[in-house]
């Protein structure tokens, strides 16, 4: 049976004066994926960064597989099992794929245990075939959905057991937005737990076992995905 892995209990984040999340309470099964979904400026990409330590709550509790993570660094974050995959990639354009993908693993760079590389790439091109190809290729020649591919298969690099994705599908087509959840849902065949924060709700919850409904920072609906697509 699945159980917790990842609890948020009465998160709140702000920006100066601006509060972007208000007693969040969120959880996420074991071998779910669960979808934010919400408009702009519904403090999606803020709840994703304060899980992975870049913004800092203000307020509140994250446990992640039981541990208090709350005050920890992003490095310690990624190390214990969590990667971030940010709004629009965020690429190093000017590097080729394969530096690019070196790099989610490069918290292990002054570690005297080392991962190996060779193998967690090849698990990558084995998720994403397309990408060996593309390896040698300047990240910042790529297609929207090649680059989607190559920032996801980056964060893979950390071996993660909970992926955090911050709206993959934004200013992509509908059929690459298929495409994409497509993959999202295959790495969670894989046994990578999902939290997928999404503006495109019906694709987002079609995908997903559980979603929250984000407005204005505060959670105002929660349910399975079914509850809340017959909800429209
Ligand atoms: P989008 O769908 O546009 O990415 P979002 O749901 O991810 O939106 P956030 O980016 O988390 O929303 O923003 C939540 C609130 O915090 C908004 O009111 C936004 O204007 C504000 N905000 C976000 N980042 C900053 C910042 N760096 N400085 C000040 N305010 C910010």
């Amino acid at each position: 049976m699945a159980g917790g892995l990842l609890e948020l209990r009465e998160i709140n984040a702000c920006y100066g004066p601006v509060r972007a999340l208000r007693n969040i309470l969120l959880r996420i099964d074991t071998g779910n994926i669960v979808s934010v979904i919400g408009a702009r400026g519904a403090g999606k990409s803020t709840l994703l960064k304060v899980i992975s330590g870049i913004t800092r709550s203000t307020g509140g509790t994250i446990r992640f597989q039981d541990r208090d993570i709350t005050h920890s660094s992003t490095m310690e974050i990624v190390e214990r099992g969590i990667s971030q995959v940010p709004e629009g990639g965020q690429l190093f354009t000017q590097l080729p794929v394969l530096d690019n993908l070196r790099l989610g693993a490069y918290f292990y760079h002054n570690r005297k245990f080392k991962p190996d590389l060779e193998e967690r790439l090849a698990w990558v091109y084995q998720v994403f075939p397309p990408l060996r190809r593309l390896a040698n290729r300047l990240a910042g020649t790529l297609g929207r959905e090649e680059q989607q591919m190559a920032a996801i298969g980056r964060a893979l690099m950390a071996r993660p057991k909970l992926l955090l994705l911050d709206e993959p599908s934004r200013g992509l087509p509908l059929r690459t937005v298929r495409e994409i959840f497509r993959l999202v849902r295959r790495l969670n065949d894989q046994g990578i737990t999902i939290l997928l924060a999404e503006r495109n709700f019906r694709e987002a919850l079609e995908i997903a076992h559980y979603g929250y409904l984000l407005g204005a920072g505060v959670v105002v609906r929660e349910g399975t995905a079914g509850e809340l697509l017959a909800d429209g």
